[in-house]
This record gives structure tokens, sequence and C-alpha cells, in this order.
């Protein structure tokens, strides 16, 4: 089958929007830095994730996203050479059932069978962090790594190992649950139930409640205008704003959470030596310079002599399309046997 030709969808599913994208894999010439990424993206949409919570209205509003980048890039389901949807949380991928996903309201959902019904075409589901990292290890700022790892930070902290060249997924499907490395036994309490989570100190979530701490004391204006009190309501942009109007106690709370993450990458790179640590997510596309900037210097200071200058602190090239891009290249593994 000429893969040139082929076209695939993937598409990330999140808690606060729905992203899809429509790729092309490209033949590859010789391998090298400057060649074009070999998957080309044709076309991308987003949506708002539903809020009701109601399975039926989470799948039509995958189904109209998934139409919409499709009427985009000129193409229909019919002429799909695969798709792939991505979910956070656990998964059955050979069912195509949605375990337990804490944001969306599924639990053992047969995600894969509804979307095939709505779009007329075969679904394979993912894990959204493992996408994110695979479309960065093919078509992004992980190219060419052999030994690497992916953060993901945005509501919660999500990873990706890379060794030797593959995605590492563990015994059963779950490795790289970075987020939840306890780094501070007895710190913030964290979603899973522990205290002192990676996740519980340095995702958006952590610091949105600091801001909370910081704006109902009248400390930060620029945070409190954006948000008030409630910290649900402390998106990525809220903090990128306030550090362009140059907010001190904003820079104190992202410096605070990428010390955190710092102590995490050290961690990480004492156990698993990555010549590459690629950093992404929602909180990285809206202040990633400033977290990495912190974290790094973190990190190195943590690091036995020598080892800091063996690995580089990279941010996503993807942004939005890592989690689209790493599904419809999984979608072309699995159809061609390409092992890219
Ligand atoms: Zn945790």
């Amino acid at each position: 089958m000429p893969s040139e030709q082929a076209v695939y969808l993937g598409v990330d599913v999140g808690a606060t929007k729905i992203i899809a994208g429509l790729f092309r894999p490209r033949t590859q010439g010789k391998k090298s830095e400057t060649a074009a990424p070999p998957v080309e993206a044709l076309s991308q949409a987003k949506v708002r994730t539903p809020k009701s919570g109601k399975a039926k209205d989470l799948v039509a509003a995958i189904a109209d996203v998934a139409r919409l980048a499709m009427e985009e890039a000129g193409t229909s389901s019919a002429k799909l050479a695969g798709a792939g949807v991505a979910v956070p949380g656990p998964l059955d991928r050979e069912g195509g059932i949605v375990r337990y996903t804490p944001n969306l309201g599924l639990e053992n959902y047969p995600l894969a069978a509804e979307l095939s019904q709505a779009l007329g075409i075969p679904i394979r589901l993912e894990n959204d962090v493992q996408a994110g990292v695979l479309g960065e290890l093919v078509a992004g700022g992980l190219r060419g790594a052999r030994n690497a790892v992916g953060i993901f930070l945005g509501t919660g902290i999500g990873g990706g190992i890379v060794i030797d060249g593959k995605l590492y997924t563990g015994s059963t499907g779950s490795a790289g649950e970075i987020g939840h490395m306890i780094l501070l036994e007895g710190g913030p309490l964290c979603g899973c139930g522990n205290y002192g989570c990676l996740e519980a100190l340095a995702s958006r979530t952590a610091m949105a409640k600091d801001a909370v701490a910081l704006a109902s004391s009248g400390k930060s204006l620029p945070l409190f205008e954006a948000a008030g009190t409630d910290f649900r309501k402390f998106r990525s942009s809220a903090f990128e704003a306030a550090l362009e109007q140059g907010d001190e106690a904003a820079g104190r709370i992202v410096d605070r959470a990428g010390f955190w993450l710092g102590v995490g990458m050290a961690n990480l790179v004492n156990i698993l030596n990555p010549e590459v640590i690629l950093l992404g997510g929602g909180v990285v596309s809206r202040f990633g310079k400033r977290l990495r900037e912190a974290a790094k210097a973190t990190m190195e200071e943590r690091l036995m002599t020598g080892l800091a200058a063996t690995v580089k602190v990279v941010l996503s090239e993807l942004g939005d399309l890592a989690v689209p891009a790493g599904c419809a290249i999984a979608a072309e593994a699995e159809l061609e046997g390409v092992k890219r």
C-alpha cells in the first residue's frame, strides 16, 4: 500500500478541549537533522469538551471535530487509511475500552466501537501522554532520540519514557506515571490520594492553588483580575498574562513549580540516563521558557558531576498537535508495520 498517499486521523480528547488533526506520512530520503519531519499536518480543528458528563455527548463532539478536520483537509472518513483517538487514563487497547477517566466521566466505556459507528471507520484507542511522546519522537522535539523522557504538564502531569528509540510502556502498559513520583512525603494532597507527588507540586492545578492563596491576600492583582479566587478558573493563559505584566508573585509560583519539576527531572536522569528531556502540554505552550529555566537549574544542581552536560532539556515542537500526531503515527504503524 502506498503510504505516501495515505491520510490518518488523530484526535486528542482532553478535559477542556478536543483537538483533531489529519496527517500524511512523508517518504523519507537520507536521514538528517534538517530533513522535513516524517509526517505532514494537513489540517486541525478544535472544540470545547462538553460539560454534561454524558458519554453520548462526548462521542458526538469527538465525531464533529473529526469531521471538521476532514472537511478542512478536503477528505472524508471513507478515504482515511486509519484513525486513532487518545484519552487520559488507563484503557484496554485491544478491546477499545476506556477503563477510567477522572475528568471525562467515562468508566469501562466502549469508546472505540461507539466512535467507529459514528464515523464509519475503525478507531484505535491510545493513552494521551504516550501518544504525545510518540508524536514528538517521530515528528517533533524528540526526533532521533534513543533515550528520552517526555513530561506533559497541564491539569495533571503525565510522562512517557523512550528506551533504545522505542516508547517503553511497562508490563501492563502504565509506565511513565512521572506525575506520581512522591517528592515531598507529607506534602500537598494529590488527585491520586497520596501526598507530595510531583503533580501536586508542579501541575497547573498546583500553581492555581498557590495563586488562590496569593490572590485572596491581595498580593497578585493580575492573577486576581484574571481568575478571582476560584482555582478552576486559573488557566495557563492567566499565568502567562500575569508574567507578561511583570507580576513577580506569579513569577514566584511558576519558579516554585519549576523547582519541583527540576527535582523530579534529576531523579529521572539518575535512573534513566536520557540524552534529552522534553517538556510539553498546555502549561509549557504558555510559559515553557521560564518553567524550563527554573527546572533545568534545579536539576543541574542535583546531578552528579559531569552528568548535567549529557542531558538536554527541550520544549515541545508540536504543541497542541503532539497527541493527535502520535495517534496518527500509531495507526499507521499498526497498518503498515512501520517501525519509525
Ligand atoms: Zn499522585
